[in-house]
């Protein structure tokens, strides 16, 4: 058993991997979104970290998968969740290549914990069993009189739920003694343009069948569009199912029946089981999550409201039970109850279990008062009022469709209150009524979803231009603090890799908010997060993406966010924002640089001598500055030559260069002149480094002929607030030092003395 010292932080903390990438700019699709989702809820209900990584594929090589990984790799991205700083792995498989595989066995091997999302991988994992969904939509089409079904594959060479659903349709093919035929099974990868074009072609070719399984609801909904082009209708030409039910399943027209895949479930299992390992309660052993029918339009199936509308007169259905009338109400009603609540998937009945009951008490209860008092208004009262509820909690609505069934197929069975004729008529109207209202209500629904989305969108994408203005790093961080909160992400933290000998990856340096290189933080990247870096008590649930700009990884960030989605899309805005300002930065520096000498220029030396004028004042600071011109220069260039002169130059620009203090700035800001700025440095300070220069440009070996400079100095006065002014007086004073002879330092004072 693990102690609690044992944690590499003093809590578990859990690492997500991932074997594929999100293209950039773009979001994850829903099935990885709701397994993510399920990850965070867990992860935040059990109070451990999460570190959750994702890899964002380029999009001009979506051949490549580019995923994130511990390991640097030419094929990979590296971000830091590893075995280094994680106390268990959850890895969405299967992974993109052999040598992924290869990392993880040995991690498994050597005894970390590491469990799989879905199949394909050696190792336990948390999968949904796809033979009985496969089973379950062949059958159903069975049941439906078709005889050739197609069959939509994932990806020919993926090993693991692609294999194992195809697997089971051949399988379910021959239970049913229907026809099998290779041609029927054709592949879909798992994507709406791929199954659309797919299903174009098996029409095209020819080839006969009623009914087609997918292996998701993507690439089903693709498949959809291309039978309706083609002028074939849905269900009557060709039925079809697809896998996962996505919540996009609901909005096709026809409504797509699916395999319901309870994903949430999924990623809160494995984070659940992680836990607990880690914790040493439980081994790592994997877990079968069971998917059910959904069954909607698209398969044949006729809408339960049309169905229960039309099917009002079977009382020949109708059991008389001896004696029930002497049942406890109560008791019934609690079986009524039960049997509803079973209609419901998995993750609706544990979460939010005891509310729907209540509802569900509620809803029978007001049935049976309203049956009894013959007034229907009780029971439509309590029904708006739970729908609503629903709608408030934005819980799932369509799956009371399947409970209201329940609640007729168990009432009409009871002689109890189903006496008379008319009775029964306002019991078929009620739940009548009711069907009605659950339709409109899972409409406004889809409606509302469609409309929050697009709101989503609309402050992503005000928020990834609002914050694409930086021109620095601190500028960026500074509208990433305003701007991310609105759109739900708490907050995020930029780090940039550094290299050491051979591991480009070594270091993170995580820019200062301010505009100061001296104050960044730097730490080995495989030891994120070093303590500072987050609240030494907060619960970290991260998500970690790769700053990745065209070919160049700059570094990664690190969102506190629930929506990987939105987290994605700004991770990609801020890789380019980031280049761009460090490409201005250069545009800038190129700018202000003297290319001969490579000191700054004229242009720098205002800007710079501006802000350190303000300084001095505001600081009381003292401020010199040294004018310098190289005398007889002319003489020297029309003796030697141009190339002569330019190399003098460099000469005595490096000598200015040599010993000066990190504040010093040395400029060049004419042909053979320089300035030389001094901050916090008073007349004396600057006499003497005037001294020493003098001395030591004279004392430059290597030219045609030693040169000589002459030096006016002036010292930043109250009175002076522009650079010109201070300029100008040192240019006085040089002046002066070229009028009495050369070779010299003269100081500008009210009256220019020599130095
Ligand atoms: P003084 O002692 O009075 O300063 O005399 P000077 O000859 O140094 O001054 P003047 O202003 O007459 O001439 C400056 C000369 O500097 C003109 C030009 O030949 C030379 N010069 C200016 N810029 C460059 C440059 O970029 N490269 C080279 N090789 N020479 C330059
Ligand atoms: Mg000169
Ligand atoms: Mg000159």
């Amino acid at each position: 058993m693990k102690s609690i010292k044992n944690f590499k932080r003093d809590r578990p903390t859990i690492g997500v991997l991932a074997g594929w990438s999100i293209p950039e700019g773009s979001r994850p699709d829903q099935y990885r979104g709701l397994v993510v989702k399920g990850i965070q809820s867990a992860a935040r209900n059990r109070q451990c970290n999460l570190l959750l990584s994702w890899g964002i594929r380029r999009i001009y090589q979506i051949d490549q998968f580019y995923s994130c990984w511990p390991d640097v790799a030419p094929e990979t991205d590296f971000v830091p969740v590893g075995p280094w700083n994680t106390d268990g792995l959850i890895v969405f498989a299967p992974l993109g290549n052999q040598k992924q595989s290869a990392y993880l066995q040995q991690l498994i091997a050597q005894g970390f914990p590491v469990l799989f999302i879905a199949s394909g991988e050696d190792g336990p994992n948390v999968a949904v069993n796809n033979k009985l969904g496969i089973h379950q939509a062949v059958s159903h089409l069975a049941e439906h009189g078709h005889r050739r079904i197609a069959f939509l594959g994932g990806r020919p060479e993926d090993k693991g739920d692609s294999t194992a659903r195809l697997q089971a349709y051949h399988s379910a093919v021959t239970e049913h003694g229907l026809e099998v035929d290779p041609k029927l099974v054709v592949w879909g990868w798992y994507d709406f343009t791929e199954g659309y074009k797919t299903m174009r072609e098996l029409i095209r070719s020819g080839v006969k069948f009623t009914a087609v399984v997918a292996s998701n609801d993507a690439s089903a909904t693709g498949a959809m569009r291309a039978i309706q082009e083609a002028g074939l209708k849905i269900p009557q030409d060709i039925a079809i199912i697809g896998f996962d039910d996505q919540p996009g399943a609901i909005a096709q027209v026809p409504p797509l029946t699916s395999v319901h895949v309870p994903l949430t479930l999924i990623g809160e299992q494995a984070v659940l089981l992680m836990v607990e390992h880690i914790q040493g309660l439980a081994a790592l052993e994997s877990i079968e999550v069971s998917p059910r029918l959904v069954k909607r339009q698209s398969c044949g199936c006729i809408p339960a409201a049309v169905f229960s509308a039309a099917d009002g007169g079977s009382s020949d259905k109708i059991i008389t039970v001896n004696g029930s009338a002497k049942l406890d109400i109560h008791e019934i009603q609690g079986q009524i109850v039960t049997k509803m609540l079973i209609a419901l998937p998995t993750e609706l009945r544990l979460p939010s279990g005891p509310q729907i009951r209540k509802t569900a008490t509620l809803l029978v209860e007001a049935f049976y008062t309203s049956l009894k008092q013959n007034d229907p208004t009780h029971f439509q009262t309590a029904f708006l009022e739970s729908i609503h509820a629903l709608e408030i909690a934005d819980a799932s609505i369509d799956y009371w469709q399947e409970m209201i069934s329940i609640l007729r197929r168990e009432v009409l069975q009871l002689p109890l209150f189903i006496k008379t004729s008319k009775t029964r008529q306002l019991a078929e109207n009620m739940l009548h009524q009711a069907r009605a209202v659950i339709g409109e209500s899972a409409q406004r629904q889809d409606q509302r979803h469609q409309y929050l989305r697009d709101l989503d969108s609309q402050a992503l994408n005000s928020v990834t231009a609002q914050v694409s203005v930086a021109l620095s790093d601190a500028q960026l961080i500074e509208l990433l603090n305003i701007h991310l909160p609105e759109i739900g992400i708490r907050h995020v933290k930029l780090m940039f890799f550094e290299a050491e000998q051979e591991d480009p990856v070594a270091w993170s340096v995580v820019p200062s908010p301010l505009e100061d290189k001296s104050l960044d933080t730097r730490f080995r990247s495989r030891e994120f997060p070093p303590p500072g870096l987050y609240e030494p008590a907060e619960v970290l649930n991260l998500i970690l993406l790769p700053l990745v700009f065209q070919s160049e990884v700059l570094g990664y960030a690190a969102f506190d966010a629930n929506d990987i989605g939105a987290c994605t899309v700004v991770a990609t805005q801020l890789a380019a924002t980031i280049k761009v300002s460090r490409l201005h930065a250069q545009v800038v520096e190129l700018s202000l640089t003297d290319p001969l000498t490579s000191l700054h220029n004229r242009r720098y030396l205002d800007l710079f001598l501006a802000n350190e004028i303000s300084r001095g004042h505001r600081f009381s600071h003292e401020l010199s500055v040294i004018m310098i011109d190289i005398d007889y220069f002319k003489d020297y260039n029309d003796r030697f030559g141009h190339p002569a002169g330019d190399e003098a130059l460099r000469q005595v620009a490096q000598c200015l260069s040599n010993d000066r203090r990190a504040s010093d700035v040395v400029t060049r800001i004419g042909g053979e002149e320089f300035a030389i700025v001094l901050p916090e440095t008073d007349i004396n300070g600057a006499l003497k480094c005037a001294e020493k220069l003098l001395t030591s440009v004279a004392a430059i070996s290597n030219l045609n002929r030693s040169i000589t400079v002459s030096m006016g100095i002036a010292v930043l006065s109250e009175d002076i607030y522009k650079p010109e002014i201070l300029l100008q007086q040192a240019d006085q004073a040089l002046y002066e030092a070229k009028k009495t002879g050369r070779n010299r330092i003269c100081i500008y004072k009210e009256k220019i003395t020599n130095g």
